[in-house]
């Protein structure tokens, strides 16, 4: 098929051309004396991403997955109790992950289309008294739903009720893209992947740890050999890994850290917010369709999962768009299988590039026979865009 494919799953994302660029180099010797001075600047610069001057970030050649793992059995000894709320694939995915590694896991289910509810939890916090729950998984983002978590708030219940517990977060879907402050929220664990938000290849998983989550690892007593934080640690503070390094991913990353700190972090969240709201008029007031997200103060500003009509098939539409149109769609997933499809806004991306989305996701709908009126998703979107864009250089 002639031109390029219109990649809008929610992740991988789009890699800027100038970080393609970047990766390729020659293979190079990961103990060579001046390494260093590409690892140390990457693990600072990490570290104006996820908003922390206290914390400690980490290089792992992992995916968003492991991450969980890295976070939970680097703090926490088997048996320990955790508690979660199941409200979409990913937070599953990760209550999963933690009943695996032998955590006693509570968790609450949260219907697909909502967070986490601040008054259970705080409730539960508070009935806590002996401090029984060591650890909060929080999924920040829901990117199968599109459901953001308020993770100040988070924090607000867990000092109101006086709990030590550990604050972990998953913000695979949110870090680099949506605003996210480690130190501010008291959040003691925070991972991601770099294909998301970081524009880049799978492949490696960053994490933040605080220095109180840090601490948790010499009394840590699940097992863990490659992703144990000790061998990092020992090796990075002089610019190495503990093992062989994917070198061409660190100089993407280090084009990712400075087209994102070019930018400025609060002028990337909201680039995102912008274009997410341009996205949601298109869906709610072009096509008059539904979101998967129940409320406004959930909505995501990097993937919107929208509900196709009583009838239709959501996996129909992305058949269409992607065989008739090149546009590939985020898929609905168990739960809302079927029922929603996804447009993932998040990473290199400008209005242009989502119209294209808006545009073939609203020609594939109409193909299989839902009812809009043609023009409505990218009127919406352009008129939104158009009264909110920026000033022209003087
Ligand atoms: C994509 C995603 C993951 C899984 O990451 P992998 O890199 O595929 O292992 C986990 N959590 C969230 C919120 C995600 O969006």
């Amino acid at each position: 098929m002639a031109g390029r494919n219109h990649l809008y799953v929610p992740g991988p994302t789009n890699t800027p051309d100038s970080v393609l660029s970047a990766m390729h180099v020659p293979m190079e010797d990961h103990r060579a004396p001046d390494f260093p001075n590409l690892v140390k600047p990457l693990l600072d610069d990490l570290k104006k991403v996820f908003r922390t001057e206290t914390g400690q970030t980490f290089i792992f050649p992992a995916t968003g997955t492991a991450g969980w793992e890295i976070a939970m059995n680097n703090t926490l000894s088997p048996g320990d109790k955790v508690l979660s709320y199941r409200f979409g694939q990913f937070s599953h995915l990760w209550i999963q992950s933690a009943q695996r590694m032998g955590l006693d896991v509570e968790y609450h289910e949260v219907p697909w289309g909502e967070g986490v509810p601040l008054d259970h939890l705080t409730r539960r916090l508070k009935e806590d008294s002996n401090h029984e729950i060591k650890a909060l998984l929080i999924c920040h983002n829901e990117t199968a739903t599109g459901v953001t978590n308020d993770l100040a708030a988070i924090r607000q219940a867990l000092d109101e009720a006086g709990h030590p517990a550990l604050f972990m977060t998953d913000g695979v879907s949110a870090i680099g893209s949506i605003p996210f402050f480690m130190d501010d929220w008291g959040v003691d664990v925070a991972l991601t992947g770099s294909q998301k938000g970081l524009m880049l290849p799978a492949g490696n998983a960053y994490l933040c740890f605080s220095q109180k989550a840090l601490e948790m690892r010499h009394s840590a007593k699940l097992p863990r050999s490659f992703l144990n934080l000790d061998d990092h640690i020992q090796a990075n503070k002089d610019g190495y890994f503990p093992y062989t390094p994917n070198t061409a991913m660190l100089h993407g990353l280090r084009k990712v850290l400075d087209l994102l700190l070019e930018e400025g972090m609060d002028n990337v969240y909201a680039r995102h917010h912008r274009l997410a709201e341009g996205v949601r008029r298109a869906v709610l007031d072009g096509w008059g369709l539904t979101l998967c997200a129940k409320d406004p103060k959930w909505y995501s500003d990097t993937v919107t999962a929208i509900v196709v009509p009583e009838g239709h098939d959501a996996r129909e539409v992305m058949h269409v768009a992607y065989h008739r149109y090149n546009l590939s769609l985020g898929a609905g997933l168990t739960e809302v299988a079927g029922k929603v499809f996804r447009i993932g806004h998040l990473g290199d991306l400008n209005e242009l590039m989502l119209a294209s989305a808006i545009v073939g996701a609203e020609m594939a709908m109409r193909d299989v026979g839902i009812d809009l009126k043609p023009g409505s998703g990218i009127t919406a979107a352009m008129e939104y865009w158009r009264d909110t864009a920026a000033p022209l250089p003087a």
